[in-house]
């Protein structure tokens, strides 16, 4: 171009100068040459036009524009901006791209990754992430295979899935059924139907994660033996809480340590109320009196007086001494004996308001 623009410059020169020459030609030739320095500034201005904004953005972040040329390469972009490429970047588009119609670069860094599979751990340097890392450290997962990353993207790990199916005979646990009896107090419980374990053939999976077991599944395929619902009864009425009486007692009184609603049975010397010790003695020695002895459990020690207000007006005012025992005679049952069979069995059994004297 600047070759042909000193021809030019000479032509037009010369056409000045021998004007002897026809007028036709050298008007041709000044046309000719401001249509050069037309096209001339032309492309300049065009040059100049065809300039674009690029930006460039390192790991998704803005860290320069570039105005360059479009027929310019993003590698030529890249330069201009002084950005520094190592090794195991990426770069989108291609270096090699022309930078007409892209507005923006990205450059990708290269990070260290260690990804673990089937106990083995592999390092690499990149710039890619996911499933993309893997395969340039040349990791496919398997179907049964899960990839996990943790936080900052640095740590890759493959969980390898197994499962084993084997046919087992299983336990059935039976179930429990509570039962409220509102006409017994809360300490009451008794079991109505036993409960039963079942049994059954099931097909049990068990799925490992890298060769531990995490979850077990059983899918019954045959029930050998039903399991029995276990139903207990219990109580739900609250034992009343009992004020002490104001009452002087008759034989020595004494203050009352503590009041209860008592589970009041009878007995006699028989056989067939004390078996083998039905020898008319109880377990303190003394003889069996009447309006006298009553059988309390251990805790309350041979000797207290037990005040039951029912017999108030007995002989004995309703005091009792504890001088014996007897196996059936715990928690809050008591015993009161009585010198014939059928007395005790007229009495039967009663919830009693009663008081142990201190
Ligand atoms: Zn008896």
């Amino acid at each position: 171009m600047k070759y042909r623009l000193y021809i030019f410059f000479n032509n037009w020169q010369e056409g000045y100068r021998f004007d002897d020459e026809t007028n036709k030609p050298r008007t041709v030739k000044i046309v000719a040459s401001l249509a050069a320095v037309c096209c001339l500034c032309l492309f300049v201005f065009f040059a100049f036009l065809n300039r674009q904004d690029v930006d460039i953005y390192v790991d998704g972040k803005n860290v320069a524009t570039c105005k360059v040329p479009s027929q310019a390469t993003v590698a030529d972009v890249l330069m201009q901006a002084g950005a520094e490429l190592s090794y195991n970047d990426s770069v989108y588009p291609a270096l090699d791209s022309k930078i007409k119609n892209v507005s923006r670069v990205d450059i990708f860094r290269a990070r260290e990754i260690a990804i673990t599979y089937q106990g083995e751990v592999y390092l690499l340097s990149t710039s890619l992430a996911g499933y993309g890392a893997l395969r340039q450290a040349g990791v496919y997962l398997g179907d049964s295979d899960s990839l996990s990353v943790n936080n900052d993207g640095t740590q890759f790990s493959v969980a390898t899935e197994e499962k084993t199916e084997e046919t087992q005979v299983i336990v059935l646990a039976h179930e429990s059924q509570t039962k409220e009896n509102n006409q017994e107090y809360k300490d009451y419980k008794k079991v109505l139907t036993e409960g039963k374990d079942g049994s059954a053939v099931a097909t049990v999976t068990t799925t490992y994660i890298n060769g531990q077991a995490v979850k077990t599944e059983q899918l019954i395929t045959e029930i050998i033996s039903t399991p029995v619902t276990e139903v207990v009864e219990v109580g739900t009425k609250e034992r009343p809480m009992i004020k002490p009486p104001n009452v002087t007692y008759a034989s020595g009184g004494g203050a009352v340590s503590r009041s209860y609603i008592a589970n009041v049975s009878a007995y006699c010397a028989c056989p067939i109320c004390c078996g083998i010790y039905s020898n008319g003695y109880t377990a303190t020695g003394a003889k069996a009196t009447q309006y006298v002895t009553i059988a309390a459990p251990r805790n309350i020690p041979f000797g207290t007086r037990i005040y039951i207000p029912y017999f108030k007006d007995a002989p004995n005012g309703g005091i009792f001494v504890v001088q014996d025992r007897g196996g059936a005679i715990t928690n809050n049952r008591l015993d009161v004996y009585f010198d014939s069979h059928r007395a005790a069995l007229n009495f039967g059994r009663k919830n009693l308001e009663v008081h142990i004297l201190e």
